[in-house]
């Protein structure tokens, strides 16, 4: 059996190169290998880093140039009843994080909301965007390009379905700047966050728009779609799962468990959450929905990155004569239970905990489940930071009015 030391030593020699470890032996060994090289280069001690508890094939097959894994802790909030349209049912949310505070006040916000009888939670819309960029003569080939494209979604349909057995293409919406053509490919992904999918049916259809029109493809990508990058066309057109959660908790129990009104929290809510997100230009119009949102993505084996879209939030809060209503309007939440990350032993057991593991029955279920628990997590996140703004200037108020 091959030693990690000898393979070292091999890389040492320019005999094989670090990245293809693989290729001369099993996952783990390469990884143990590639740990101790990277030990040897720097001094770093790598052995909590080696003590993973996967097969490193399934994870040799997902990342490169492995060399361990870094472990986050792994927390519980809940139980807490949630009324979605997929969701149904009582749940307790799986968070990893390494952020003090964070299991507490989702926990803190949850336990109002379960008290309230839960929440109530609908996925609005789903559609995974992939947008090409096209190169073209002037702007009459592009009007050529973009009336070809309404005339023919049909012939892209077909093309980009023949790449996948569950996606499906809903819309293309084109976007024309000078000699510049975006397509922005929208598709129903099921159960899959989709972005693999999307981009390899649209490979598929955008060879058609090259054979049929004089467009040529620049890029797979052209940055419309958008992935990964703060953009307001997510926030406003949505992206992933478009998602809504919002809860109506009486006032005595605001006051018993908030140590705070509705009305104060609603104040924060408008000032904060709304006047100061839109004097700083901001797209997330709440107070730290990415806390939620990146604890569960970890937990549930998410593309990490797309925490980006998962902070185009909108939280209303409303003092109303005997109870608060508190709302999150999620507008770009990537997620999904089969593919990508999702398959990594200890991620799949995050979605087991919530029962939402692999594909759901219809297809597309469990991650519309993923997307309501998920909001509703980020509402208790909300409601808990909204309201110990709102009782710490009430107990200053008191303390200043002298009652
Ligand atoms: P994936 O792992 O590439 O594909 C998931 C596949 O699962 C689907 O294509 C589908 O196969 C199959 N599947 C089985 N049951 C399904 C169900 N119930 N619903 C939907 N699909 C089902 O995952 P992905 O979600 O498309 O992409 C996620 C990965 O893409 C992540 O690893 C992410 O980090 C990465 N990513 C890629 C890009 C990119 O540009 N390529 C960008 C950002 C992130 P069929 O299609 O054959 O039906």
């Amino acid at each position: 059996m091959t030693e990690p030391a000898d393979l070292v030593a091999r890389v040492r020699d320019g005999d094989i190169r670090l990245h293809e470890l693989e290729q001369h032996a099993d996952a783990d060994t390469a990884a143990a290998a590639r740990r101790l090289y990277v030990e040897e280069e720097t001094g770093a001690d790598l052995s909590v880093a080696g003590e993973y508890a996967f097969d490193a094939a399934d994870a040799a097959s997902a990342i490169e140039n492995m060399v361990g894994a870094i472990q986050v802790p792994l927390g519980v909030a809940g139980p807490v009843p949630i009324h979605g349209g997929e969701a149904e049912g009582t749940f307790y949310l799986p968070l990893a994080t390494t952020e003090g505070a964070l299991l507490a006040s989702v926990n803190r916000g949850l336990s109002a909301i379960r008290a309230a009888g839960g929440s109530t939670a609908r996925v609005i819309k789903s559609k995974m965007t992939r947008a090409p960029v096209f190169r073209v003569q002037d702007v009459a080939e592009s009007v050529e390009v973009v009336e070809w494209v309404r005339a023919n979604t049909d012939k892209l349909k077909e093309a980009a379905e023949e790449t996948t057995s569950h996606g499906e293409l809903l819309d293309v919406t084109p976007y024309v700047v000078g000699d510049n053509v975006f397509l922005r490919f929208g598709y129903d992904t099921k159960d899959a966050m989709g972005m693999n999918m999307a981009t390899i049916a649209t490979e598929a259809a955008s060879a058609i728009v090259e054979e049929e029109t004089p467009a040529s493809l620049v890029a797979l990508s052209g940055n419309l779609c958008t992935d990964k990058k703060p953009a307001a066309i997510n926030a406003i057109e949505g992206r992933g799962r478009t998602v809504v959660a919002d809860v109506r908790i009486p006032r005595e129990l605001v006051e018993e468990r908030f140590k705070t009104t509705p009305e104060a929290i609603a104040e924060v809510n408008t000032r904060k959450n709304l006047v100061g997100s839109a004097k700083a230009g901001s797209l997330g119009f709440n107070a730290h929905a990415a806390n939620t949102v990146a604890a569960m993505f970890l937990a549930t084996g998410q593309d990490a990155a797309q925490v980006v879209e998962g902070s185009n939030a909108i939280v209303t809060a409303e003092a109303r004569e005997d109870e608060l209503y508190a709302s999150i309007s999620l507008a770009s939440l990537e997620v999904g239970t089969v593919g990508g990350g999702t398959k990594l032993p200890t991620q799949a057991e995050g979605l087991s905990v919530l029962g939402l593991r692999g594909g759901g029955d219809p297809a597309g279920a469990n991650a519309d489940a993923l997307a309501e628990v998920i909001a509703t997590g980020a509402l208790a996140g909300e409601l808990s930071l909204l309201s110990a703004l709102a009782s710490r200037h009430l107990s200053s108020a008191h303390a200043e009015l002298g009652r």
